[in-house]
């Protein structure tokens, strides 16, 4: 059974949202100044309205981003998903391929720096693959990574969801390999902000 970590479509209204204080000149006071959309890298979601507002007292202009968006091109849940795919024992051309097969190719160096702001590189609880033994196939919704970890076999699968989102399933046959998959996704997941869980039929049958 394979655990699985959703990453939410980016979106929700900023009807009514103003920018808090003003961060060059700590003015409150703000005029809305235009409503645009941006371009997104995500493998769901191609754009993201975006707001600008003016400070009235310096005139300085701000932006305002729907949740999961910020003033990167790349959204919050394509970052957080290289970084889980790092963490899970991917290498970074594996994580190339694998988000390139969604749409959403990054560079070594983009995922490189993902993973730096996470906090997590070099830590020493990442999984990592078997030399050699990775594979990415494509699939109608995405792809499947296959690698060995200390010779078990194990599948990291990327999937469009629900309308936006993303699921990662990660998972392996022989069960030991699936509870060190299972547990290493739980924690990625937590140190990102996300949850990992096993699905809905499977705890009911557990209950
Ligand atoms: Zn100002």
């Amino acid at each position: 059974m394979d655990i699985a970590v959703t990453f939410r479509a980016p979106g929700g209204g900023l009807e009514g949202q103003r920018p808090d204080r003003c961060e060059r000149c700590g003015s409150q006071g703000f005029n809305l100044h235009q409503h645009a959309t941006k371009a997104l890298k995500d493998p769901a979601t191609a754009r993201a309205p975006v707001v600008r507002f003016i400070c009235k007292r310096c005139r300085k202009t701000m932006r305002l981003y729907p949740s999961g968006v910020d003033a990167a091109r790349q959204t919050i849940g394509l970052r957080q998903v290289s970084v889980l795919l790092y963490w899970l024992g991917l290498s970074y051309d594996g994580i190339r391929e694998h988000l390139g097969h969604l749409g959403c190719p990054l560079s070594k160096a983009t995922v490189w720096a993902n993973v730096r702001a996470s906090g997590l590189l070099g830590d020493r609880r990442r999984l990592r693959a078997d030399p050699g033994t990775l594979v990415v196939q494509p699939r109608s919704d995405g792809a499947t990574a296959r690698f060995l970890v200390k010779g078990r076999a194990v599948t990291v699968r990327l999937a469009r969801g629900g309308p936006g989102e993303m699921v990662l399933w990660v998972g392996a046959l022989q069960p030991e390999a699936a509870q060190l998959m299972h547990r290493r996704t739980r924690e990625g997941a937590r140190r990102l902000g996300l949850r990992a869980e096993l699905p809905d039929r499977c705890e009911a049958a557990r209950a």
